[in-house]
């Protein structure tokens, strides 16, 4: 939600969440909670061990492991797992046993299939590993995230005392079971913020006073990693006293990636969308979205407002890629082509405005493109800015079908009209 208050100027009629993530999150970091767990346990955070089973199911990763209980988890890159259920039908995505040789047979389950949860796609997200933990015996869910949030102009923790639960539920339906409290960057997480906190999240005793330090150590933790959200969903109790991270979640800054190499390192693009991946590897950024036109262009301004002119002439984005300022000819050729893989677009809609872009080059590069092989989709190009009537120069004398128009607004028009047809 945090970018969405950067675009309320434009009419973002057809934001996605993801595309509103993508607008500040270049590179969207993700990280399955094993990877997560390994980073919180090496803060000193409390978390249960663990072990991890991959598609070999080899037990012998389980060599050694001994708990009264383990807890099975389902990998993947969404919440709500534990009330998920598989594309076999086997149901839920977190499962406890006491047996030990029950635990392959729990991974099985999960392990090739698919797994739909409230915030995975609608045909779910295929297992590729799970985590076998020692359980807790849980006496309460507590919920605390720590945040960057814009309209504190910094961090921020939200806690509730209602945890395990969606969380966006407990915010509308009981408002005051849920607390933020703003941090300031240099002072960060005082023993009184700390503590406050811990008494909100109803630890009694000598757990406030380990709650509280648990707090600390996450503070330490989202500071050192250069995280913009740091969610742990459930934070515990456990009936021998004990307060323990059960799950987490972590966003990180994509700008600090430079000094967090070892961490970006562990992305996991498994889950990613195959055209989104050769966009990124390209240093380009594809966005799917689920209309007929596909989209090239430079900038999230010029996207947005892009996408606002399909709409308002009654079309649908089916995905947009945005070249961003550096782009070579090559790029734009390969970009054009990563466009017309998308079965749902229909026609296809180039609008570029040159600043650091030079047109010439935009428009050398989908020449090149469909002279090699000929584009798949009717296209609509509107290029401005630098070098714009060399490049439509290019265009036209290259004798292609392709429509220029110069008005943005009426571009768009003839782009919707050609997926229709
Ligand atoms: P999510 O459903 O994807 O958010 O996965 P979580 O890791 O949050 O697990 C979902 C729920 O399973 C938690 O809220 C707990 O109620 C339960 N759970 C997870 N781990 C354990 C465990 O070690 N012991 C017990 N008893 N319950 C667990
Ligand atoms: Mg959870």
């Amino acid at each position: 939600m945090a970018a969405f208050k950067n675009t309320r100027n434009l009419k973002t009629l057809v934001l996605t969440p993801k595309y509103v993530s993508h607008m500040t999150i270049k590179r969207n970091l993700n990280l399955q909670e094993y990877h997560s767990k390994d980073l919180l346990r090496k803060h000193q955070v409390s978390v249960q061990d663990f072990r991890i089973i991959d598609n070999t199911l080899d037990s012998k990763a389980l060599s050694g492991f001994k708990a009264d209980e383990y807890v099975v988890k389902a990998q993947i890159l969404a919440g709500g797992r534990g009330k998920g259920h598989f594309d076999n039908g086997f149901k839920g995505g977190v499962h406890l046993t006491k047996n030990p040789n029950e635990i392959v047979n729990l991974a099985k389950n999960m392990i090739g299939h698919k797994l739909i949860t409230k915030q995975t796609p609608k045909e779910g997200i295929k297992v590729e590993k799970v985590m076998v933990a020692e359980s807790v015996t849980i006496k309460r869910e507590t919920y605390l995230s720590i945040l960057m949030e814009r309209s504190y102009n910094g961090a921020a923790l939200v806690a509730s005392p209602a945890g395990g639960m969606d969380i966006e539920a407990v915010a509308e339906e009981t408002p005051h079971l849920l607390k933020t409290v703003p941090i300031d960057i240099y002072e960060g997480v005082t023993d009184k913020i700390a503590n406050d906190v811990a008494e909100f999240l109803e630890f009694k005793g000598p757990l406030r006073k380990k709650c509280a330090e648990e707090i600390k150590k996450l503070w330490e933790l989202f500071i050192k990693v250069d995280a913009t959200q740091l969610e742990i969903n459930p934070l515990v109790e456990t009936d021998d006293g004990r307060v323990v991270a059960v799950d987490a979640k972590i966003n990180f800054d994509d700008n600090a990636e430079f000094r967090q190499k070892d961490i970006f390192a562990l992305d996991d693009v498994s889950e990613t969308d195959p055209r989104e991946r050769e966009a990124a590897a390209l240093n380009l950024v594809y966005i799917d979205m689920d209309g007929s036109i596909g989209c090239m262009v430079n900038g999230a301004g010029l996207a947005m407002a892009t996408m606002d002119l399909i709409n308002l002439n009654g079309g649908k984005p089916a995905n947009f890629l945005d070249l961003g300022g550096g782009v070579g000819e090559a790029q734009v050729s390969a970009a054009l082509r990563i466009l017309e893989s998308d079965p749902k677009v229909k026609s296809i809609f180039v609008n570029v405005f040159g600043g650091i872009v030079n047109c010439g080059t935009i428009a050398n590069g989908l020449v090149a493109a469909c002279k090699k092989s000929p584009p798949k989709h009717p296209m609509v190009i509107r290029l401005e800015g630098t070098n714009a009537q060399e490049a439509k120069k290019i265009l036209e004398q290259s004798g292609l079908p392709l429509t220029i128009i110069n008005d943005a607004d009426e571009a768009a028009k003839a782009a919707v009209k050609l997926a229709q047809n």
